[in-house]
Order: C-alpha cells, then sequence, then structure tokens
C-alpha cells in the first residue's frame, strides 16, 4: 500500500468520469465477509445480480458478468461473435472508439474507421471529437458493401473522452435501412445507469459496460449484454477464447454460478447499487443527470469556455468536456486545482490531451457537491489567468435553484 504521509482534511472531490464517488452504502455492503462462491447463499446473489443488470440494460435477454474492467468486455464482445480477418465498421468518436478500433486490429480484424471530416477552426479540435456518429455515413457505407463483408457495426454510445452521445437507435435504423445483417455492438460503459439506453428496443445485439461509473461502484467489474442473434453468430465465431466464451457462463448463469471465482465482494456491492437505482427507477435516475448536465453546462456558458460537445442534441448526461484558451495548458490548470483544492477532473486524452478536462457528474453526486467542483474549476481558471466572460458558480447556482430536484423526480414518474 502507498504510504501516505498526510491525510487532506474533508472528502475529496472526485469529479473525473469515472471511476465516480462509492456511496458508502455500497463501501459498506462490499465488507461483508467473502463467501463459498459455490454455496447455496452465492447462488441467490448470482441470480439476484444478473437479474438485475437485465433490468439496467432494459433487456430480456442474457447479460454476462466478468471480473474484468471494460476492455474485457469490449474484447469478450468481439472474440465471441468474430472470425480471424472479420471486417468491423466503427466510427471515430474519441479516444474511446479509436482504442476499441486498437484493438480489433490487435485480435486479426480489420476495422474500418468512418470519421467526420475536418477540424474546429474556432478550437483547433477534430469534427469528429465533438460530435456524435453519424448514421447516415454508416448507412450510405453499408449499402456500398454489396458482398455484406461487414460483420459487425460498433459504436461507443457515451464518448466519455469528449462528453458526447451518440444515437443508437439511429444507427439501429441505419442497418436496417441498408439491409444489412451487420451486428449492432455499442460500449455504453460510461451511459449505463446514467444515460438511457434500451438494448431489446434499440436492437443492440452486443453492449459492453463496467462497474466504475453509473453503478457506482468500483472499477473491477464489467458486463456483455447479449441478444439471440449475437448468440447465434457466437456459436459460428473462431476468434480463440476460453475466459471470454459466453457459452459455459451463461449455462452456469442459469443457477447463479461462474465456471471460475467470480468477483464477490463486488458482486454485493453490485446487489447493494442495484437496490439503489431500481428502488429510485431508472427514469428518475436519467433525469437527474440530464439536470446536472444542464446546470455544469449554464456554468461553462457563463465562463465564455467552449463546451467540446458541438451538437447540443447530443450532449452527455455523464460529463461536460470545457476547452481552454489556446496557451492555456488543461493539465497544467488540472494539476493545480488537484494541488489547491483537493479536486479531480478529468484529462485530455489522446488528440484533445492538453487542451481540455473534463468534469464528471454522475452516480453519486448531489447538487452541492456539483457547486463545490465548479467552484473548484472557477478558483483554478482565474488562478491560472483565464479571463472569464462571468461567474460560472452564480449561473450554476441560478440553475439548481430554479430547477427543483423535486419537479424533475416528478417529470420523470
Ligand atoms: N470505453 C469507454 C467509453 C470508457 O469510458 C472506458 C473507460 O473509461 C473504457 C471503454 C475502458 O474501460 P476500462 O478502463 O474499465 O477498461
Amino acid at each position: 500500500m502507498i504510504a501516505l504521509d498526510h491525510h487532506p482534511s474533508g472528502r475529496h472531490f472526485l469529479q473525473i468520469p469515472g471511476p465516480s464517488p462509492v456511496p458508502d452504502r455500497i463501501l459498506r455492503a462490499m465488507s461483508l465477509p467473502t463467501i463459498d462462491h459455490r454455496g447455496p447463499e452465492f447462488g441467490a446473489l448470482g441470480l439476484k445480480v444478473l437479474a438485475g443488470m437485465q433490468q439496467v440494460f432494459q433487456t430480456r435477454h442474457p447479460v454476462v458478468i466478468y471480473p474484468a474492467s471494460g476492455t474485457g468486455a469490449w474484447e469478450a464482445a468481439l472474440v465471441n461473435t468474430m472470425s480471424p480477418g472479420d471486417a468491423v465498421l466503427m466510427f471515430e468518436t474519441g479516444h474511446f472508439a479509436a482504442l476499441w478500433q486498437k484493438m480489433a486490429l490487435r485480435l486479426g480484424l480489420k476495422p474500418e474507421f468512418l470519421a467526420h471530416a475536418g477540424v474546429d477552426e474556432q478550437t483547433g479540435l477534430p469534427w469528429s471529437w465533438r460530435r456524435g456518429v453519424d448514421a447516415g455515413l454508416i448507412e450510405q457505407r453499408l449499402r456500398a458493401d454489396a458482398g455484406q463483408a461487414i460483420r459487425a457495426v460498433c459504436v461507443v454510445h457515451n464518448e466519455t473522452s469528449t462528453g458526447v452521445t451518440s444515437d443508437i437507435a439511429a444507427v439501429r435504423r441505419a442497418i436496417d435501412a441498408a439491409k444489412h445483417p451487420a451486428l449492432l455492438m455499442v460500449d455504453t460503459i460510461s451511459g449505463l445507469a446514467s444515460a438511457d439506453y434500451r438494448h431489446d428496443d434499440w436492437g443492440v445485439d452486443v453492449a459492453v459496460s463496467g462497474s466504475q461509473k453509473g453503478l457506482m461502484l468500483p472499477p473491477g467489474i464489467s458486463f456483455n449484454a447479449l441478444s439471440p442473434k449475437a448468440i447465434e453468430a457466437s456459436k459460428a465465431a473462431k476468434l480463440p477464447k476460453s475466459f471470454w466464451a459466453w457459452d459455459e457462463i451463461v449455462r452456469m448463469n442459469q443457477d447463479g454460478y461462474w465456471p471460475y471465482t467470480p468477483n464477490t465482494n463486488l458482486l454485493y456491492g453490485l446487489a447493494e447499487s442495484l437496490d439503489m437505482l431500481l428502488c429510485q427507477g431508472l427514469p428518475a435516475v436519467f433525469a437527474r443527470h440530464l439536470r446536472w448536465a444542464e446546470g455544469v453546462r449554464a456554468a461553462v456558458r457563463a465562463w465564455g469556455l467552449p463546451i467540446q460537445c458541438a451538437d447540443a442534441a447530443v450532449y452527455s448526461p455523464v460529463l461536460t468536456g470545457v476547452v481552454t484558451p489556446a496557451g492555456v495548458d488543461a493539465d497544467a490548470l488540472r494539476r493545480l486545482i488537484h494541488e489547491r483544492f483537493d479536486l479531480s477532473l478529468g484529462t485530455g486524452l489522446g488528440k484533445v490531451q492538453g487542451r481540455m478536462f473534463r468534469i464528471g457528474h454522475l452516480g453519486d453526486c448531489n447538487d452541492l457537491t456539483l457547486m463545490a467542483a465548479l467552484a473548484g474549476v472557477e478558483m483554478g481558471l482565474r488562478l491560472c489567468g483565464v479571463a472569464l466572460a462571468g461567474s460560472g458558480v452564480l449561473a450554476a447556482m441560478e440553475h439548481f435553484a430554479a430547477h427543483s430536484r423535486h419537479m424533475n423526480l416528478k417529470a420523470a414518474a
């Protein structure tokens, strides 16, 4: 364990877009003694979390839970359904889409990476990193694939590196309009349990998610949600797999068990998280995130800084990317804010490193934790000499005061 030579007073403000703050209720649930993973109590726990995750994914079909980070579940989605040399169509929306594409290459697939063209002159950022998936481009590409060689379309639901969502139902419509048999695979690692995600209604074949975002758990478990078509495809898929193979896991999950030692204490936490989320109700969970996101965007607008997402129709309810003025190193700003105010913000990743920072507004937050985070950002911006158009803190206070949480809950009911 790292020796900490001091312990700052009060709570650290973990405002990165995942891992998100873990509620005390979940931490306590995870501290219970580890039980026999082949014993009768475990089966009941397994069945509970598997059924609960089906509700969260909004699916009637199997959900697979892995003791792995989200990257493992990305790999599981590909190796269970694809064969060496298969063509997959991906869309560059940011760093995580790029990492999934790199993984596809490493696995011996042939990924084709669609993207919005050009660079935004105002910010110098690529347009593709400021917008969501263009379903029209996907349809066009699939129509041109006369031999139907493309086996899957892979998109990211909530791009955590940019704060941009993508319209998954529109991607499904594009695949159907092109009358193409490709599977639809969706990374909803940072979308699930914060942004509306409907596995069955949207016709997704394989979804990928993780524990450390909207589910409010520490990192360490990840998920695949399947469709009957994906399960069928897995029977013919030839990429090598053993640990990730769905067949044995789904079979043993019928009684609430796994073919290997599962992550027992994280599953206690997951059971608690599901109680919290399903008791509040998913519509209320989504409404809570949308309301926080609007408050944070009100602050960014008041500062006069560009929101990285350039399309208001696809703003992320989970995080907001803030572009710093030319010459202001976003990482130096984040370091200063961390040092002075004990507040962690998300770094700019890949092509936008140093040009932006990310404010997470997901999971176990409330209006006042967000107000504190915005105050930390505003002080940091001033200390870095950024000329602000106005006070974001005041704008967010006005927003939260004018939009009652209770009004919001009624609207969701
Ligand atoms: N995809 C998205 C959208 C993510 O946000 C992340 C992590 O933040 C990943 C994939 C990778 O997941 P992990 O870091 O849990 O392996």
